[in-house]
C-alpha cells in the first residue's frame, strides 16, 4: 500500500507535478552537486519512518523485499541519481540510534555491493535485470569477505570458480575452511548473490572476477551451498549474517559479470579492455566509504541531538540560579565542539559526494587524489564520531545506561569501523603510498610528513640490518606508520576535493 508522498513522488516521476512537503526530521544533511527532490525525500522518509528492529530478520528481509517494490530507490540509481542513493542511506542512518546498524547494512549490502557490483562490471542485460529483481523484490547479497582474509577481504580470495568448456558452465568451490564466505549480510535470506571467486580457465588462474547467481530458489538454498549462522551479535540481530559454504556448484556461463572480460566461444579469456574487472568492483567501495561516513555523522547527529533534549530538560541542583544539565560546562562545550567538528566533516563528506557522483554519472573512476580523500573522509567520520560519542556517554550520567537513550546501539560505529575499507588498513594505505612517493622524491611534500617517512625509513632499515625481514620492519614501525597516516589525512583534508 502506497502513502499518499510516495504516491505524489511516482506521480512525480511519470511528469506529473506535485507540491514541495517540509519533511518532519531534519538530521540528514544534503551537500550534493544535484539538489535532491524534496518529494522523493519526503517519499523515501515515509516509507522507512517505522522501521523496526524487534522483528526476526526474515520480517526485516521481507521490509527491504517491499520498500524496493516501491520503486522509490532503483538498483540503477547509484548510476543515475548517485544524490539519492547517497540520501537514502544518510535517512536510514537516523534510525541506527533507536534501532541498531541491522537493517542499514541490509539495505547497503543490497543497494551498493550487490546492485552497485552488477551495475559496475555487468554487461548489459546483467544490469537491465536489476530492474526485474527489483520489481520481485528479490534481494541479492555479496559474498566476498573469507574467513582467513577477514579485513583484508579482496586482497586473498581462495573461492575457486573453473570453466567447463564442455558444458559451457562454471564450477563454484570452497577449497577449505578459510576459505569460506564469512558474516555475509542476508546470508539467509537473499534470493542472489554476487560471488566473487578465483576465476580459472584452463586450469589457468585469471584472479578474482564476480559473478551473479541464483543463490535461493523459492526460499529453497540452491543445490551445493551450505550456510550456517555467524551467532547472536551485541546489535543488529534483525539482520541474518552467514557463512556460506560452496561445494560443486554450478553456474551458467551467462552468470559471469562480463562488462569488462567474458569467456569467448571456444573457452578463451577475453579481456575486453585494459581495466581489471577487480578494480571496477573496488568501486563500490567508494560510494560504501561515503556512505558509511555519512552514516556515522547521522549517527552521531541523533545520539547527540536525542542526548540534548534530555539534558536541556534535566534540572541540576545549584545554589545559584536553575540551571539544568546541558549547562553544566564540561557538557555545554562537548556539545559545541560537537557542532564545529560535525560542520567541518559535513563539508568534506558532502565535497566528496559531489565528486564522486560526478564521476559516477560520467562512469569514470576517481582521480587518486579523490580515493585518498575518500578514504580520509571515511577514516575522519567515523573514528570522531566514536571519539565523540563514547565522550558524552561519559558526561550525561545514569541517562547512558538507559536501554532507549541510544547509547546501547553504539556498535553501529564500529560496524562503521570495519565496513568497506577497516580504519587501520586505510590508514597504513595511505602511508604506504606516502612511503613510496617518499623514495621517488625525498624532499617533496609536507615537512611534517617528510620528517615521520625519514623516521620510518631509518626505523625500517636498523630493523633489517638487525635480521628482520621488510614485513617485521615495517611492523616494528607501526607506531610511526599510523602518525605518518594521520599527517597525511590531515593535509588531504586541508587540502580539500
Ligand atoms: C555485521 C557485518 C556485516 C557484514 N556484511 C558483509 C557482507 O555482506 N559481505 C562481505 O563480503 N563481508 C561482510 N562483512 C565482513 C566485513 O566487511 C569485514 O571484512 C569483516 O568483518 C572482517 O572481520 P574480522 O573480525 O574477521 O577481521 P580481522 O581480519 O580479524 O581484523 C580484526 C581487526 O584487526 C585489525 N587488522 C587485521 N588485519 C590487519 C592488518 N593487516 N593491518 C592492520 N590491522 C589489521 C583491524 O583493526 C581489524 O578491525 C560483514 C561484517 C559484519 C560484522
Amino acid at each position: 500500500m502506497l502513502r499518499a508522498s510516495q504516491r505524489l513522488f511516482l506521480a512525480s516521476r511519470r511528469g506529473v507535478s506535485s507540491t514541495f512537503q517540509p519533511h518532519r526530521l531534519n538530521s540528514a544533511r544534503t551537500f550534493s552537486a544535484e539538489p535532491i527532490n524534496q518529494d522523493w525525500a519526503e517519499a523515501f522518509r515515509e516509507a522507512t519512518e517505522e522501521l523496526q528492529s524487534d522483528v526476526g530478520f526474515q520480517e526485516s528481509a521481507e521490509r527491504l523485499r517491499n520498500l524496493c517494490r516501491t520503486d522509490l530507490l532503483r538498483g540503477t540509481d547509484l548510476r543515475d541519481e548517485p544524490e539519492r542513493f547517497f540520501e537514502a542511506h544518510r535517512i536510514l542512518a537516523r534510525h541506527a540510534v533507536t534501532h541498531g546498524p541491522g537493517f542499514w547494512i541490509r539495505f547497503t549490502v543490497h543497494y551498493n555491493l550487490f546492485a552497485g557490483t552488477i551495475l559496475a562490471v555487468g554487461n548489459e542485460q546483467q544490469v537491465n535485470d536489476l530492474a526485474n529483481f527489483q520489481a520481485e523484490g528479490k534481494l541479492g547479497c555479496f559474498s566476498l569477505t573469507e574467513k582467513l582474509a577477514g579485513v583484508q577481504s579482496g586482497l586473498v580470495v581462495q573461492t575457486t570458480i573453473d570453466y567447463d568448456q564442455d558444458k559451457g558452465t562454471f564450477n563454484l568451490n570452497t577449497p577449505n575452511e578459510g576459505a569460506r564466505k564469512n558474516w555475509i549480510s542476508q546470508g539467509f535470506t537473499a534470493d542472489k548473490t554476487v560471488v566473487l571467486a578465483d576465476l580459472r580457465v584452463k586450469g589457468e588462474s585469471k584472479g578474482p572476477h564476480a559473478f551473479v547467481m541464483d543463490f535461493r530458489k523459492d526460499g529453497k538454498l540452491v543445490d551445493g551451498i551450505i550456510v550456517d549462522d555467524m551467532g547472536k551479535k551485541t546489535v543488529g540481530n534483525d539482520l541474518d549474517n552467514a557463512w556460506i559454504h560452496f561445494d560443486n556448484v554450478e553456474l551458467p556461463k551467462e552468470s559471469m559479470l562480463s562488462k569488462y572480460a567474458h569467456i569467448s566461444e571456444d573457452g578463451e579469456y577475453v579481456l575486453k579492455s585494459k581495466v581489471r574487472p577487480f578494480d571496477m568492483i573496488g568501486q563500490r567501495l567508494y560510494t560504501g566509504r561515503i556512505a558509511v561516513g555519512q552514516a556515522a555523522l547521522e549517527y552521531r547527529r541523533q545520539l547527540f541531538a536525542q542526548t540534548k533534549e534530555y539534558s536541556d530538560n534535566k534540572r541540576t541542583f545549584a545554589f545559584d540560579g536553575e540551571p539544568v544539565l546541558s549547562e553544566i560546562p564540561q557538557l555545554e562545550a562537548i556539545y559545541q565542539e560537537n557542532e564545529e567538528k560535525l560542520a567541518v566533516l559535513d563539508k568534506f563528506v558532502g565535497d566528496c559526494e559531489a565528486a564522486l557522483a560526478d564521476c559516477l554519472r560520467k562512469d569514470e573512476p576517481p582521480s587518486s587524489q579523490l580515493v585518498d580523500a575518500i578514504a580520509t573522509v571515511k577514516v575522519k567520520c567515523v573514528e570522531e564520531s566514536i571519539d565523540m560519542c563514547h565522550r558524552l556517554k561519559q558526561e550525561v550520567g545514569s541517562f547512558a545506561l538507559m536501554a532507549d537513550s541510544g547509547f546501547s546501539t553504539m556498535d553501529f560505529l564500529n560496524c562503521c569501523k570495519f565496513a568497506e575499507g577497516d580504519s587501520r588498513i586505510l590508514m597504513s594505505k595511505l602511508a604506504r603510498d606516502r612511503i613510496k612517493a617518499f623514495s621517488k622524491d625525498a624532499k617533496a611534500g609536507n615537512p611534517e610528513e617528510i620528517a615521520l617517512c625519514k623516521q620510518l625509513v631509518a626505523g625500517m632499515g636498523e630493523a633489517v640490518k638487525g635480521g628482520k625481514t621488510q614485513q617485521q620492519a615495517w611492523d616494528g614501525e607501526w607506531r610511526t606508520v599510523y602518525n605518518l597516516a594521520e599527517a597525511v589525512m590531515a593535509r588531504v583534508q586541508k587540502e580539500g576535493v
